[in-house]
């Protein structure tokens, strides 16, 4: 249940405080990094300060954090006193890990936790707890997204609450040196099927990920094991002309990038993802064809793994690979985001 209604017809029920709507979509504000449900009676932001998400999950995961007022994760009535006092610990302190001995001894069954979490959310409390310590790392990402160089640096040592919260998540906080020993560098890239993280090293771009998926902090974790420890946010040569070349995607003008990238993997993958990227601009092909094509024809479902693993969205398209027969098929973003790429694709090549 990912899909949401068109923007204008979200747009007139937020400013109508709608509440048939509630539940079907969310509202962040961008000024204030809180999500709202369109019912809220709160002052009603501009509409350029507002994204909406299909989920309470989306809204989460890219960092907005839930309003006070219309409490939008109690849309289907008022969660058990339980629930209520883990989301406050959560509040205190995002960085908190809550293992299973932890819920025991807080008289919680672990199951029983995740089972509602899941039910309610669309999320098992860990991935809640993920989202939660992303979004807080994000937050001051996104609070500093601008601030390269020199001023980067000076935000940067003021900037103790996200030194604190990355080193939380990636352990042992970035430093000013290391990043001159070169790693990756990231930022948040907003586009129209949402907020993105963008990754570049010295050689080029390494990651573009949708920020809801449910993989990012693993993925993170994989840059930092084949780049090193330097993960810091910031913005470089690469990171530019990246942000220049989607923007001209997601308007239609672009059906090509051309970007230096920078993907270390097995030789398998490596091959999979380079055949990826001959797959041409509003053009679908089956996990069948890239297994051929690599001269593995019997490896397809290693092909789907090499597929899921491609940490390059949109540039290195895997969204263009479906199933044999026509079905969509997976797609790590979201499967309503691959289908809206394939038709931004097939639109403007008419
Ligand atoms: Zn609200």
């Amino acid at each position: 249940m990912t899909s949401m209604p068109r923007p204008k017809e979200m747009e007139t029920a937020f400013y109508k405080r709608d509440a048939s709507y509630d539940g079907i979509f969310f509202t962040g504000v961008k000024t204030t990094g809180i999500f709202c449900r369109p019912s809220c009676t709160a002052r009603k932001p501009l509409r350029e300060n507002l994204q909406f998400f299909p989920s309470i999950k989306e809204a989460h995961f890219a960092g907005f954090r839930p309003c006070k007022r219309c409490d939008p994760l109690n849309v289907n009535g008022s969660s058990p006193a339980w629930v209520q006092e883990l989301l406050r610990e959560l509040d205190r302190d995002s960085s908190v890990r809550l293992k299973d001995g932890n819920l025991r001894q807080r008289g919680l069954q672990p199951e029983k936790v995740r089972r509602y979490f899941l039910k309610t959310y669309g999320m098992t409390f860990q991935a809640f707890c993920r989202g939660k310590r992303l979004g807080t790392a994000f937050e001051q990402i996104r609070n500093g997204s601008d601030l390269t160089g020199t001023a980067f640096d000076v935000g940067y040592e003021s900037n103790s609450g996200f030194r604190e919260a990355f080193g939380k998540i990636f352990g042992g906080a970035p430093g000013k040196k290391r990043r001159e020993e070169g790693g990756v560098l990231f930022s948040w890239v907003e586009t129209p099927m949402g907020p993105m993280v963008a990754g570049a090293t010295a050689k080029g771009i390494c990651l573009l990920e949708f920020s809801d998926r449910r993989m990012l902090e693993t993925q993170l974790k994989t840059l930092k094991t084949c780049f090193g420890d330097g993960v810091v946010p910031g913005s470089n040569a690469h990171l530019d002309k990246l942000k220049k070349e989607l923007a001209e995607y997601f308007e239609g003008e672009r059906k090509e990038f051309s970007l230096t990238l920078d993907f270390p993997g097995s030789e398998f993958q490596t091959k999979v993802w380079n055949q990826l990227r001959k797959i041409p601009y509003g053009v679908t092909c089956t996990y069948e064809d890239i297994a051929r094509n690599v001269g593995s024809p019997k490896a397809v479902r290693a092909v789907g793994t090499a597929n899921g693993k491609n940490r390059i969205a949109i540039v290195i398209p895997c969204h263009r690979v479906v199933n044999k027969g026509g079905k969509l098929g997976g797609y790590g973003g979201g499967v309503w985001r691959k289908q809206k790429l394939l038709q931004l694709e097939k639109a403007t090549l008419v």
